[in-house]
């Protein structure tokens, strides 16, 4: 290798837990120190440093990606019971990935990565189908009753001057039953928007926002009007520039649309929908392991990482000795995504042909065969041949240097 790739702007890396700790170094050793000169701000999100700080340091690197533009993060522990006990903790911190998504308010993408000999169980998807959901209000924040007796249900809106300037009969129960009441606000929505309408310029792909305005004529109307304001105010001449579409349908319409499709277009859900259409499209391209995702937030900083947690049972063996066969795909994925778009940023050509001839290096890697286990049953390769990590790492490695 001739010399190293010079950066100008640092990147934000977060470092996490368990088996993707492991993945990131050996990856940062393998496949990217070789080659560049890696500018980063280091924070530790590790469970026992996000403990040792009070989770401040979760904090800082959120406020660092404010600063710098771009972030690549490492999967991290949520802690719940179990991990209190196991490490120790002064608390049940919160999920790292929430307290930066509400820093940054953005938006969470997730995009899988398309090889050749992995098919997608839905023939037609050639290009990758990008879930964007927002991730604020409805049934997640809503309020809940069980009906147990006759009687009446109403909603009722009174302002902070304390007049009433709603009240409308829900139901009148004969009998037992169940009621809820649910939420959202302009601003989340309008975030929401902004990200989406963000996501498809910088990826150049059309657009599909999503609800179900004909049955909700109020609530999702409101969806779809945002949306539709912010789009004729602020992108419609940016999309046709980039030569790309944006439009609204209803959800039944984009589902039946998106099977038939070739995909190749970022599909914009409520948080109920993307909930469920991010598992299904995801199964559906064939493994979590090659899922990145990145957060957008409505000023256009990104937050690169990998769909999946710590792959804690890998961990477990990993510390007995064994030589485990975690891909690392995800991980590597978050770092291309950060090093292009920080390439891009500072006007680096070379960082930017980087990140791209190491997807690539990645991709010809498993479709020649070479694949963690993970892979093994839906791979299609002609011959086959199960690495561990880091036997992977090193023979893509081997495959990079003849591309560069
Ligand atoms: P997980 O780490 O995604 O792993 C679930 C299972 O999926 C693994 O046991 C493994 O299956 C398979 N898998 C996932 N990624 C893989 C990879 N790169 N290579 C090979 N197989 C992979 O989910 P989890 O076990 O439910 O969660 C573990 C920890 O991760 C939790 O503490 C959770 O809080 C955290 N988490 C963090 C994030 C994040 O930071 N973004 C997201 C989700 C979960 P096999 O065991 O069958 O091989
Ligand atoms: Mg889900």
């Amino acid at each position: 290798m001739s010399k190293l790739i010079e950066m100008k702007t640092p990147l934000v890396e977060m470092d996490g837990d368990e088996m993707t700790r492991i993945l990131w170094k050996m990856i940062k050793d393998i496949l990217i120190s070789p080659y560049v000169a890696l500018k980063t701000e280091y924070y530790d999100l590790g469970l026992k440093e996000r403990d040792n700080t009070d989770d401040k340091i979760t904090h800082e690197s959120a406020e660092a990606i404010k600063r710098y533009g771009v972030g690549v993060k490492c999967a991290t522990i949520t802690p719940n019971a179990d991990r209190v006990k196991e490490y120790d903790l002064k608390q049940m911190w919160k999920s790292p990935n929430g307290t930066i998504r509400s820093i940054l308010d953005g938006t969470v993408f997730r995009e899988p990565i398309i090889v050749n000999t992995i098919k997608p169980y839905v023939k037609s998807w050639k290009k990758p189908i990008v879930i964007a959901r927002h991730a604020y209000g409805d049934i997640y924040k809503n309020v809940e009753y069980k009906v147990s007796e006759p009687g009446k249900a109403e909603l009722v809106f009174t302002n902070n001057k304390g007049e009433e300037l709603c009240r409308q009969s829900i139901h009148e129960f004969k009998g037992e039953g169940v009621l809820m009441a649910m939420h959202n606000v302009d601003k989340s929505i309008a975030s929401f928007a902004k990200s989406c309408f963000n996501y498809a310029l910088d990826k150049k792909i059309d657009l599909w926002f999503s609800a179900k305005d004909t049955i909700s004529k109020i609530y999702d109307a409101r969806f779809r009007d945002i949306f539709n304001q912010i789009y004729k105010e602020s992108y419609e001449n940016k999309f046709k520039e980039a030569g790309i579409t944006y439009f609204y349908t209803l959800i039944d319409d984009v589902v039946a649309r998106v099977v038939k499709s070739e995909g190749g277009m970022l599909w914009a859900c409520k948080n109920y929908d993307g909930d469920v259409m991010s598992d299904l499209v995801a199964t559906a391209f064939g493994s979590l392991a090659m899922m990145t995702s990145v957060l957008v937030s409505p000023e256009g900083y990104f937050e690169y990482e990998a769909a999946h947690g710590t792959v804690q049972k890998h961990y477990y063996m990993y510390q007995k000795g064994e030589k485990t066969s975690t891909n690392p795909m995800a991980t590597i994925f978050a770092w291309t995504g950060a090093l292009r778009k920080r390439g891009e940023l500072d006007g680096i050509p070379e960082l930017v042909n980087f990140a791209n001839k190491l997807e690539i290096a990645c991709i010809e890697t498993i479709d020649g065969g070479i694949i963690t286990k993970d892979l093994a049953e839906l791979s299609e390769a002609a011959n086959k041949n199960v690495v561990t990590s880091e036997e992977w790492l090193h023979l893509t490695a081997k495959h990079l240097d003849t591309l560069l």
